[in-house]
Order: structure tokens, then C-alpha cells, then sequence
């Protein structure tokens, strides 16, 4: 039987980090993946995140237990991260009033014991959890922005997703995003569904991968509401928060959003969330699942919600790791180290704009002036042919769908990807 398997197509992101591996060229230039770079094209440890690795290290002996964690992680983290996501980012703070000036919703769920909370191996893990549950439990449809991060058919796929449709988020042609459009697929596509079925939909919550365009807060409110005029289930995926603004509370807005007590949500609210982006614990696997029950459900809901998701974990992976969770717990108990990650974030994001900037001075180019994108790519716009050619006769290495990782550029090579843009463009 092994004899009739046939060859998976190479991961789009990751394979394409083994081609560059591959490659001779010593000017190649890997824009690829997601992390973030500093100057000299190292991935370094964010200064808070250092600092709780040392006191850790150092000073306690308890962070040092190497026991199993519970099979939904550690309660510790579990609260942290709670008190983290649901009050701190929900809180109207001076900060963020201007965005949204409401009552903290998130504290009332966490008041009422509304959220089932799991520690995850990062957002993928989360996502992966969530979409397991979805199809056992409540919808096997979900609902993909057009374009989207690659992984995500991919995951819900795996794991009992049967049906996927896609939902008008960008024109490539017009550089522009396609809300109007967007509502209008949902409203066409779930009034033309005549089954009991509710779908789900995938909501990139800041930095949308790969365009790295988001819709305005105005849009937004749009867009919750007809999620929940439709009864659809929201599926928050928010694995960038802090990196569109600098600011981690302003960036959760569509959480704060969704969870707002006049949307009724009947088959509840799940944000899949990852600390490997704004804390740089990329290979730790370190996020989180919350499951928001729906106001006028039981507490015997929460409590078979929790029972299930304890025997799906148990089933493929038994209990998450501990040591990255004990680090951003750390962080986010400790009130000198979590100042510092508000700086650290602030200090990636500056330095991402920096290279947008610098980009966009070199190229003369007004997609990467005027556009609205923010976040840790730059979508290019450029088709795969171009992507192809830049790999092929550049060893520039963009993803397929012509997405570049900024911090991959930097001193040393922002000229050599400057001139190759201006040579590639002119063809
Ligand atoms: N969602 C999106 C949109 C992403 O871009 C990523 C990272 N590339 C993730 C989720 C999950 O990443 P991780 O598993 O590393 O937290």
C-alpha cells in the first residue's frame, strides 16, 4: 500500500525556505516566511522575552518543572492570557476610547464563566483544535477570505472540514479591499443554503496574511453584523495583535467587537490566538483557543464544551508544552517585563515601517506609498510568473502569491531587492 502513495505537493511557505536552503547564490535573499528579522538578519529574542527567560533560568526553581502540564495547559497561563485577551483588550482605555468607548464586555464573560479556554501549540494549534470541535460538534462549512493565509484550507481540511467557500476580500487588479463585495457573497451564498448547517467564517483580526489590508473599523461594524444577521459562526484568527498598530489593545478590536452582548451567537464566538508573532516564541508553540459560550446558554454547556476538547487534545497530543507558556505568563503577570513588550512590539512595528519606507523611497513605487498595508509583509502584486522569475534567475524568494516577509530585507541586501524590483518591473 505505501507504494500507491502519492507525493504531497511541497508546503507554499515552508517548502520554498528548503528550495532557498537549496540555493547556491550568496546574494539570495529569503522574504518567505513570517518571523521577524533585525538588521543583521538575525531572528532575535524580544528584550521582556529574554528577561523572563533569565529569571526563569535563574531564580525559579518552580518555572523549572518539567512535569506534564494539564491536558488544556497550565491554569496559570490560562488566566494570564484571559485576563490579558478578555480585560486588558477589551478594556476602553485611555488608549483606545477613541476606537471604541464601551463597557468591557470581556469582563463580563470572564465574570460569568463564559469562555473555555485552552492553552495551544500557537495559532495553528488553535485553529487546528477549533476546526476539530467545529466538525464534530456544530458545522463542517466554513467560509475562506479570497486571498488568505495558505494553511488555512489546509487545517480545516484535516480535520473534518468538508465544504469551503470563499468570500470576496481583495481586487488585485484595483490594489483595493472588496467589503461591499464581500457581504454580498455571504448574504447570496448562506440565504442560497437550505440546510440546518450553520458556516463558519475565518476573520483575519489585524494584519490580514497575506495582503496585509484590513478593513476600516467602520467596515468592521459592517461586516459583525452581518455575520450576525446571518448567523454565521466567527472564527477570530488573530496571530498578529500588536503588529498593525504597535499598540496590542488597539488591534483587537474585531474581538471586542464580536463580542459585544447585543450579537447573539448561538453557537458561539472562537478566537484562535498565537503569541509567536508579537513575543517572537515562534518554535515554543505558544497561543491559546477560547471558546465564548453564548449568553443564555447553561453552565452545563461550558462544562461539555471543556469535557470535549479535553478528549480531542488527549487523543493527539496529550497536554501542550510548558516552558514558552511560563515565559509569556511571566511576561504578562510581571508589570516591568509587560511594559517592556509593549515597547518591544512598538520597536518591530517602527522598524517594519522603516523598511516600507525605505522600499518605497528606493522604487518610487506608489503601491507601497499610498497602499494601507501594514504589518510584517509587503503584498507586491506581482504574478506567480514574476514571483517564479525573481526565485529562478534572482534567488529572491517572495510566496506565490508575490507576499514578501519586510524584516527579511535589511542593510545589506535592500538594494540588491530594489534594483531586481525596478529591473522586473520594466520588463
Ligand atoms: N494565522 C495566520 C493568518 C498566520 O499568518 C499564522 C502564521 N503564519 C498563524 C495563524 C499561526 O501561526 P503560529 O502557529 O506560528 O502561531
Amino acid at each position: 500500500l505505501l507504494n500507491q502513495i502519492e507525493l504531497a505537493p511541497p508546503d507554499k511557505i515552508l517548502g520554498l525556505t528548503e528550495a532557498f536552503n537549496r540555493d547556491p547564490n550568496p546574494d539570495k535573499v529569503n522574504l518567505t516566511v513570517g518571523i521577524y528579522k533585525d538588521n543583521s538578519g538575525k531572528v532575535t529574542t524580544l528584550p521582556a522575552i529574554a528577561r523572563a527567560q533569565r529569571i526563569i533560568d535563574h531564580h525559579d526553581v518552580l518555572n523549572r518543572n518539567l512535569s506534564y502540564l494539564p491536558i488544556k495547559g497550565g491554569k496559570d497561563y490560562a488566566d494570564s492570557v484571559k485576563n490579558f485577551l478578555y480585560d486588558e483588550s477589551c478594556a476602553p482605555s485611555a488608549k483606545s476610547a477613541g476606537y471604541q468607548n464601551t463597557p468591557n464586555y470581556g469582563k463580563d464573560l470572564l465574570a460569568n464563566n463564559r469562555i473555555s479556554f485552552t492553552q495551544t501549540l500557537s495559532g495553528t494549534g488553535a485553529l487546528a483544535i477549533c476546526a476539530k470541535f467545529l466538525s464534530l460538534f456544530v458545522s463542517k462549512k466554513v467560509f475562506i477570505p479570497n486571498f488568505s493565509w495558505a494553511n488555512h484550507k489546509n487545517i480545516f481540511s484535516s480535520n473534518g472540514f468538508k465544504e469551503f467557500k470563499n468570500y470576496s476580500y481583495y481586487d488585485a487588479k484595483t490594489g483595493q479591499l472588496t467589503v461591499d463585495q464581500w457581504l454580498k457573497d455571504l448574504r447570496a451564498q448562506v440565504s442560497a443554503d437550505s440546510s440546518k448547517e450553520p458556516s463558519c467564517i475565518i476573520l483575519h483580526a489585524c494584519c490580514h496574511n497575506p495582503t496585509g489590508l484590513d478593513p476600516t473599523r467602520e467596515d468592521w461594524d459592517k461586516i459583525i453584523d452581518t455575520i450576525n444577521e446571518l448567523k454565521m459562526i466567527p472564527i477570530i484568527d488573530m496571530a498578529y495583535q500588536g503588529m498593525e498598530s504597535g499598540d496590542l489593545i488597539k488591534d483587537a478590536y474585531v474581538l471586542r467587537k464580536c463580542i459585544d452582548p447585543k450579537y447573539v451567537c448561538d453557537n458561539g464566538i472562537f478566537l484562535c490566538q498565537s503569541f509567536a508573532k508579537n513575543m517572537g516564541l515562534y518554535g515554543e508553540r505558544v497561543g491559546s483557543l477560547s471558546i465564548v459560550s453564548p449568553s443564555n446558554a447553561p453552565p452545563t454547556v461550558k462544562e461539555a464544551v471543556d469535557s470535549q476538547l479535553k478528549r480531542i487534545i488527549r487523543s493527539i497530543y496529550s497536554s501542550p508544552p510548558g516552558y514558552g507558556s511560563r515565559v509569556a505568563n511571566l511576561v504578562l503577570t510581571d508589570p516591568e517585563l509587560k511594559q517592556q513588550w509593549g515597547k518591544d512590539v512598538q520597536n518591530m512595528v517602527a522598524r517594519l515601517q522603516g523598511i516600507r519606507n525605505d522600499l518605497a523611497g528606493n522604487l518610487d513605487w506608489s503601491a507601497v506609498n499610498d497602499s494601507q498595508q501594514h504589518g510584517m509583509f509587503f503584498f507586491t502584486g506581482f504574478p506567480l510568473k514574476t514571483v517564479q522569475k525573481l526565485r529562478d534567475e534572482y534567488s529572491i524568494y517572495l510566496t506565490d502569491d508575490g507576499r514578501l516577509s519586510l524584516s527579511g530585507i535589511n542593510d545589506s541586501n535592500i538594494e540588491y531587492v530594489s534594483d531586481t524590483f525596478k529591473t522586473i518591473r520594466q520588463e
